[in-house]
């Protein structure tokens, strides 16, 4: 039995002067407690009290090089001798602009922010401004950040059937304190359902904007889509001009240097990026077509942000896209080799114990939900998993020296080996034993 004393008794002195004591409020889940870290190298993170653990947690998905990687932390330190943000132009934000607009299908030209949740911002206002219509199409189970105009919960339990007086009512608050009247501006949708996405634009193409959409969704149940769905979804926006937004906070960098909308061969007008763009130090982009983003300099667009394109963010965003393109496509496919290694233990170790529970592995991402299904391939489906059952799951995990998120989804880096999947499976095995399911 490991102790985390020294965590539960910062946290403590944390919820004194830190409200909850985290600093989003995502991290107050862990459970038993959000732990304290001391030090990180690679693939393992030690926190406070000296336990050594393997991260799946990876800060939420930005560490895709794993922890101090010593050429990000080379680059970011050289950058820094130099100064470290100068609100004046500087070559790195052409450097890495233009890398981006070599890798990614999409893009003519980049915007820089710092988190996804000002890209996805930016890219709202960029789709209202460039047709002239307000509303927003998103759908069930996505996140994009948490900016009042897209934040919601997802409160009707019957969503699978879209009534029509629903459509746009649906969303609701996702927190206390939220303006109701952003919401006004968004179409709910379930995601996977061609008919559904078809109807509402038929019924509100003169209002619609953009439609937004993670291209697999990652934050609930990593599902991924359905064939053609995609593609239709492309072709209706393009035939009645809506934007096509692609969130690709998550699977941008991490489903290739392209990311997804490369990966499924489908070019979106506008893309977010985020996390995994520069290692772990913030920075964002909105990246896509040049007739759209040169609102932003026509001024008809503001984009804003003290600290965008930041010496430090563009020295690790080149590094990362140096790092990851150094060996052709190696990094992404022992990324997504650790993950089919790890996706696939785990199936058959729930299989042989006969636990009943879904592993949904796409690219290097995958999800782990205890659930009597076969498969899990809609949002309705996912709500369903026994969440108690995996609380439990990470917090004996974490007994075992595996750290991994609350929800479910897990990510890898290029500093995770064999060595690290086989250590992981057989923690699970022993975690799989003490579970009552
Ligand atoms: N979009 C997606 C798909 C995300 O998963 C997230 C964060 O998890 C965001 C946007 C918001 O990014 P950030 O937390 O950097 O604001």
């Amino acid at each position: 039995m490991i102790s985390i004393s020294e965590s539960k008794v910062k946290m403590e002195e944390a919820k004194k002067y830190i409200p909850g004591g985290v600093a989003s409020s995502l991290r107050s889940s862990m459970k038993p407690v959000p732990l304290y870290v001391q030090d990180a190298s690679g693939a393992r993170v030690v926190d406070v009290n000296n336990n050594v653990y393997i991260d799946y947690l990876l800060a939420y998905g930005p560490l895709i090089l794993g922890h101090a990687h010593p050429d990000l932390t080379r680059n970011i330190h050289e950058a820094l001798l130099r100064g470290s943000t100068y609100g004046l132009q500087h070559d790195g934000e052409i450097r890495l602009a233009k890398r981006l607009t070599e890798i990614l299908p999409c893009a003519d030209q980049v915007a820089f922010s710092g988190s996804g949740t000002e890209a996805v911002m930016l890219a709202l206002r960029l789709a209202r401004a460039y047709t002239g219509k307000t509303k927003i199409v998103r759908f069930y189970g996505h996140y994009h950040g948490w900016s009042d105009s897209i934040f919601t919960s997802f409160p009707s339990p019957d969503f699978g059937s879209v009534q029509k007086d629903s459509l746009l009512s649906a969303a609701a608050p996702g927190t206390g304190g939220q303006s109701n009247g952003s919401l006004q501006e968004l179409i709910l949708l379930p995601w996977n359902d061609p008919d559904a996405l078809e109807k509402a634009l038929n019924e509100h193409s003169h209002d619609i904007a953009a439609v937004i959409t993670e291209p697999v969704m990652c934050n609930s149940g990593c599902i991924a889509p359905k064939p053609g769905y995609m593609a239709f979804m492309r072709e209706i926006t393009s035939r009645m001009g809506i934007v096509l937004i692609w969130d690709e906070v998550i699977t941008g960098f991490r489903f290739g240097l392209g990311g997804a909308h490369e990966r499924f061969g489908i070019q979106p007008d506008l893309v977010t990026i985020g996390k995994a763009m520069a290692g772990g130090i913030p920075l964002s982009a909105v990246a896509g077509k040049k007739e759209i983003l040169q609102l932003i300099e026509e001024g008809k667009v503001l984009h804003l942000g003290t600290l965008n394109g930041n010496s430090l963010s563009t020295a690790a965003g080149l590094t990362v896209i140096d790092t990851l393109s150094k060996d052709g496509s190696f990094a992404f496919s022992k990324l997504e080799a650790m993950a089919v290694m790890l996706a696939e233990g785990i199936r058959t170790l729930l299989k042989n114990k006969r636990i009943s529970g879904v592993v949904n592995q796409l690219g290097p991402v995958f999800h782990v939900m205890f659930i009597d299904r076969e498969e899990v391939s809609d949002f309705d489906t996912f709500n369903l998993r026994d969440t108690q059952a995996y609380t439990f799951f990470t917090e004996k995990l974490l007994e075992e020296g595996v750290l991994i998120r609350q929800t479910g989804l897990w990510y890898v880096s290029t500093a995770h080996g064999e060595a690290e999947v086989k250590e992981t499976l057989q923690a699970i095995d022993r975690v799989l034993d003490k579970m009552k399911l």
